[in-house]
């Protein structure tokens, strides 16, 4: 068992409970105990104790967006449509498994450090980022990039394969989606094809939709419709269904999104880096969909901080309706958390006794709490969301597994990582420059 004690928790459960100086127990893969003041115990010979003085409990975040990256710092003025050509085809036209490998590795090893215990990650060779994920101790979700084959990305046979072979690895941390690039890289038919796929599999399905306004106008040139009027028409839509980005919603579309119970992933930093726009949150959350956060990509991102996200995903909106009520830092919190959990409809996101142990330990005696008033839950939520970052979580906890301490990773070497990210980016990048001449 994990026994940590004197932590002030953030369960994020329904009543929105809180402990101060409280208790969390983890036996095996799942929360055991929650409450107040130190566990009762007894504890065994061979439990893990740890005394959380000075730091708050809460659940791992989930990165309900994202892909593995293997190079950044490059194309960072492009618009998106540009920037893909550029920078972003290239790269992962030109992986080889060893390098999706360690890309994975130092892209988990920096979400894990930041307290992302779960990535809904839409990348290619998903046997290479399986065993990454299974090795390193991340909850990952992965699917495809699949396009039509004249896009020379992965097709819907390749994710099935995929599935095959890496969904349940890691004791069912990890799972295979169906995914889908976007609708300018498709068409309604892949879509329907998509759909059908998923349903056999009985799996869920990962799309871009609504992105980019030339997404949109693309959609509507070639179709006749917006983006996510084709994906309804072609039944892709559903509670399954994480649509990632969803920047230019019609209402209709929100109405569409609200029929079919998709899960909508907001990645306003990405958004915003791009040019793409903001995305319509205040309409969608009163529409009732069930919205989590991502940070896209470190290639358009940069930063996997996913505390950066939940900062900008509050005060972009702010800014934007000229409204400071909007988005306050429990809502934003709750959507790193319990929603991006839900829209994976997976048993993690709440401190609950019964639910699956994926708890991040944060130092709040540090300037960046200070000054923090004991006992108060309001402020708690407060300097999560905008006084603190990912270098504040001390200790990663997945599937009852401690991955991180004291900022630590156990599971993996961090300098091997660093080495191997950087020669299988170099190795990428050679192939992509000998393509091009
Ligand atoms: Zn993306």
């Amino acid at each position: 068992m994990i026994i940590i004690n004197n932590a002030d928790v953030l369960t994020l459960n329904d009543a929105d409970d809180a402990h101060f100086g409280g208790h969390v127990v983890i036996d095996g893969t799942r929360i055991v105990a929650v409450g107040d003041g130190a566990w009762p115990g007894p504890a065994g010979e061979g439990d893990t104790v740890i005394d959380a003085r000075g730091k708050l409990a809460m659940p791992g975040l989930v990165d309900l967006h994202y892909h593995t990256a293997i190079g950044k710092g490059f194309s960072d003025h492009l618009p998106l449509w540009e920037y893909l050509e550029a920078c972003w085809y290239p790269l992962i036209r030109n992986l080889d498994p060893e390098a999706a490998y360690w890309a994975a590795m130092a892209s988990y090893a920096e979400s894990l450090k930041g307290g992302v215990t779960t990535v809904n990650d839409m990348y290619r060779q998903l046997p290479a980022l399986g065993k990454a994920a299974e090795e390193i101790g991340i909850r990952a979700v992965l699917s495809n990039d699949v396009a039509l084959p004249e896009h020379d990305l992965d097709t819907l046979e390749t994710n099935q394969e995929a599935y095959r072979a890496v969904h349940g690895l890691g004791d069912g941390r990890v799972e295979v989606y169906v995914g889908i690039e976007w609708l300018p890289l498709g068409s309604p038919e892949m879509l329907r094809d998509a759909r059908a796929l998923a349903d056999d599999l009985g799996t869920g399905i990962h799309i871009h939709l609504n992105e980019s306004l030339t997404e949109v106008q693309d959609s509507i040139k070639r179709f006749g419709q917006r983006p996510t009027e084709v994906a309804y028409d072609a039944g892709l839509l559903g509670p399954d269904c994480v649509a990632a980005h969803c920047v230019h919603l019609s209402d209709r579309e929100i109405a569409l999104m609200r029929e079919t119970g998709t899960q909508i992933s907001h990645n306003p930093s990405s958004n915003a880096k791009l040019g793409n726009g903001i995305a319509r949150l205040p309409e969608m959350l009163n529409a009732g969909l069930n919205v989590g956060i991502g940070h896209d990509a470190a290639e358009c991102n940069n930063s996997r901080d996913l505390f950066e996200v939940i900062k900008f995903a509050s005060v972009i909106h702010r800014a934007n309706r000229l409204d400071s009520s909007l988005t306050q830092a429990p809502d934003v919190i709750r959507m790193a958390t319990r929603n991006g959990s839900d829209a994976l409809r997976h048993e993690t996101g709440r401190l609950e006794v019964g639910r699956k142990a994926d708890v991040i330990l944060v130092n709040t005696n540090t300037l960046a709490f200070t000054p923090l008033v004991p006992g108060d839950k309001a402020h708690l939520y407060s300097h999560l969301a905008y006084a603190s970052n990912g270098s504040a979580v001390d200790t990663t906890i997945v599937d009852g597994q401690i991955v991180m301490a004291g900022r630590e990773l156990l599971t993996v070497n961090e300098e091997e990582i660093v080495r191997e990210a950087n020669a299988a980016f170099a190795r990428v990048l050679a192939r992509v420059e000998k393509a091009k001449a």
